[in-house]
């Protein structure tokens, strides 16, 4: 079978990302520098950041760490202003910092965690796209290739038991993915989500010790084939992303395995 190449899609594309030191930010950062794009990241390990940064310039890409922290509105500003000054503007982002909760019925959550859950993933997503969109849609030469991509997850459309706030957070990321897309039609942006289902991560490592052997406390379950890797999610990611996703807006892309498919 032929070989599928995508070899430089994304040369020269100015490119952010949240959520770029682990899992699956780490692998979408990993696939556009090695496809072309200079690609900016955040998270808050800073060692991690640093190792990665060193690693793809190392390896001939273009990439930079920022520290940032998403729950930040005045931080996610200064990351997008430095992406800009750092690359010379910006052309596509991808949303992908979040946080879990310890698996507890919903009456039990305690507030604080809710909205750490909330700033993080709901908040964290706003507040990037807020300044990410002037951006795109001001840098010249972006014509009509700007994209956004955010990281819901499958529970972002169905109910999360034990994580409750963990669902809620998601269901407004797919909901403000879907404003969002139909504001910026008409202006060259397209933007979209992936709900990915279980994917081995740290993220996935953690829910599974904090379930122990309790497995119907996994509220989105198993795909009959396993988790999935990394790469599954940043294929997808890149490809709505790409040219070859320009009439494609303002969807919802699963990536799960069939896991929401019973
Ligand atoms: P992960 O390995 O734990 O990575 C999470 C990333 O988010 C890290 O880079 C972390 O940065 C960053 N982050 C967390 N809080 C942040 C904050 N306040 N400011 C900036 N960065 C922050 O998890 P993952 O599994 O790759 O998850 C990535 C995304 O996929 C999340 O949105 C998650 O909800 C979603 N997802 C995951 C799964 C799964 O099964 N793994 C399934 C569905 C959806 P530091 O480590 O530097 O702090």
């Amino acid at each position: 079978m032929a070989k599928i190449t995508h070899d430089r899609r994304f040369a020269g594309h100015p490119a952010l990302v949240t959520g770029g030191t682990s899992g699956i930010g780490e692998q979408i950062v990993r696939r556009l520098a090695k496809e072309g794009a200079h690609v900016a990241f955040c998270g808050l390990d800073d060692e991690g950041g640093q190792a990665l940064e060193q690693h793809l310039c190392e390896d001939g890409g273009v990439a930079r760490y920022i520290r940032a922290d998403v729950r930040s509105d005045a931080e996610m500003a200064q990351l997008v202003a430095q992406t800009v000054a750092q690359f010379g503007g910006l052309s596509l982002a991808v949303n992908c910092a979040g946080i879990s909760h310890l698996p507890l019925r919903l009456a039990d959550i305690d507030p604080a965690i809710w909205r750490d859950v909330m700033a993080t993933n709901a908040d964290g997503v706003f507040y990037a796209m807020r300044h990410e969109i002037p951006a795109i849609l001001s840098h010249e030469g972006t014509n009509g290739s700007g994209a956004i991509v955010n990281i819901a997850s499958i529970l972002g459309a169905k109910g999360s038991p034990w994580i409750a706030a963990y669902g809620a957070s998601k269901h407004a990321v797919i909901g403000m993915t879907l404003s969002a897309a139909r504001d910026y039609a008409t202006m060259g942006l397209r933007i979209n989500a992936v709900s990915p289902g279980p994917v081995d991560t740290p993220m996935l490592q953690r829910a599974l010790l904090d379930i122990g052997d309790d497995h119907t406390k996994y509220a989105g379950g198993f795909p009959p084939s396993g988790p999935g890797r990394p790469d599954d999610v940043a294929s997808a990611v890149l490809f709505l992303l790409s040219r070859e996703a320009a009439y494609i807006n303002g969807a919802n892309l699963l990536v799960d395995g069939a896991t929401a498919a019973i």
